[in-house]
């Protein structure tokens, strides 16, 4: 097999949004055909792949996840092995997920465990969300696995460094777009028109005291509002304005709560203004909660290897469609620590290589400590 490195530089020259992952699902696919065939059972699922290696003596299913797709992002890294797609660029690090991956794969294509391992590869993480239609499908219900693993890169630790923690890691999220639409018409008729420049101003002044006077304090929750769009020119009245935004919530049931309190205000706005609204939350991910027995138990292992440094994290208000997994399945997700000025989703994002068979062998000594009996 190539070296991991390359297989990375490969995938990262062909970033692919969300269900579009065609070449990558290719590239995989043809790099799994030169792997050891004799325990392997590969499924396809939309763009995504679902590899079965059959243990030996099996009593249950240990998972790895990792997602697939690149983002709407133009690349400014100045590597050679730059994104060849125009537009469209790895920032998130899912090449390196995939190639930690095919590590994995190879090595206990070779040398099975006991127990039966699944590597699920997720197209759509970054949206519309490829993580709950891939755990519904009939070939996961089939398949399902009795624990889970993930990883996620991470800008901020040094490489030979993890960071994880029991219970929380990532928020609860939801996307937030908002369309109102009044009657257009002259700047100094306002009396003959709905202005939706003032309706719009009023909405996300009020929503600002959801997450202020409707949220436990304790229970955190972020409501912003990125883009706002309306009008077409100075002197004319706007008919038609458009929120963009987002929320975060470290609860499903604050979520709910917030959502609520929106459609209230939306609702209200619309009374009050005389005008259309129309709200759609997009995609919306789950909270990434680590199962506490299973991970306690991974950094405890983490730390007697000694190989690795782990770090206790606090949990971020980022979101992730693993949840989905972990809802069902359980087990955890870890930071692997990438070392790079940028964040995530940065156009300048280059995670430091050498991560990439840290997290490999890692995940080699956790898999057969978990999945061979002796
Ligand atoms: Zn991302
Ligand atoms: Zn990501």
């Amino acid at each position: 097999m190539k070296p991991l490195i390359e297989i990375r530089k490969d995938l990262h020259r062909i970033p692919e949004l969300g269900f579009q992952e065609f070449k990558t699902q290719r590239y995989l696919l043809d790099l799994i055909s030169t792997f050891k065939q004799d325990n392997l059972e590969v499924h396809t699922w939309e763009t995504g792949i679902f590899v079965k290696v059959k243990g030996t003596n099996p009593e249950k299913t240990i998972a790895y996840r990792t997602d697939m797709d690149g983002l709407p992002i133009f690349e400014e890294t100045g590597y050679e092995f730059s994104s060849t797609h125009d537009g469209l660029m790895h920032a998130c690090g899912h090449d390196l997920h995939m190639t930690v991956a095919l590590g994995l794969l190879s090595r206990f294509a070779e040398e099975p465990l006991d127990d039966h391992l699944l590597f699920i590869f997720q197209p759509a993480e970054e949206g519309p969300g490829g993580a709950l239609p891939m755990r519904e499908s009939e070939l996961f219900q089939q398949l399902k696995p009795d624990q889970i693993t993930a990883l996620h890169i991470a800008p901020e630790y040094p490489v030979g460094t993890i960071a994880v923690k029991e219970g929380l890691l990532f928020a609860n999220t939801s996307e937030l777009f908002i369309d109102l639409t009044g009657k257009g018409g002259h700047a100094a008729y306002p009396h003959l028109s709905n202005d939706m420049v003032v309706a719009a101003s009023h909405l996300v002044t009020q929503m600002q005291s959801i997450v202020s006077r409707n949220i436990d304090p304790l229970d955190s929750a972020v409501v912003t509002i990125g883009k706002i769009t309306g009008g077409t020119k100075q002197n004319i009245i706007a008919e038609k304005a458009r929120l963009e935004g987002t929320i975060r919530t470290l609860s499903p049931e604050a979520m709910e709560k917030v959502k609520k309190r929106i459609e209230a205000l939306v609702e209200g706005i619309s009374h009050g203004f005389n005008c259309e609204t129309v709200i759609d939350y997009g995609s919306n991910y789950r909270q990434v909660d680590n199962e506490p027995g299973l991970t306690k138990e991974f950094m405890e292992f983490v730390r007697q290897q000694g190989t690795v440094n782990v770090i206790e994290c606090k949990e971020a208000m980022t979101g992730e469609d693993y949840g989905y997994f972990l809802e069902k399945i359980p087990g955890f997700m870890f930071w692997l620590g990438v070392d790079t000025p940028f964040g995530l989703h940065h156009s300048k994002l280059k995670p430091q290589e050498e991560a990439i068979q840290h997290a490999v062998d890692l995940l080699i000594q956790y898999f057969t400590f978990k999945g061979n009996r002796n």
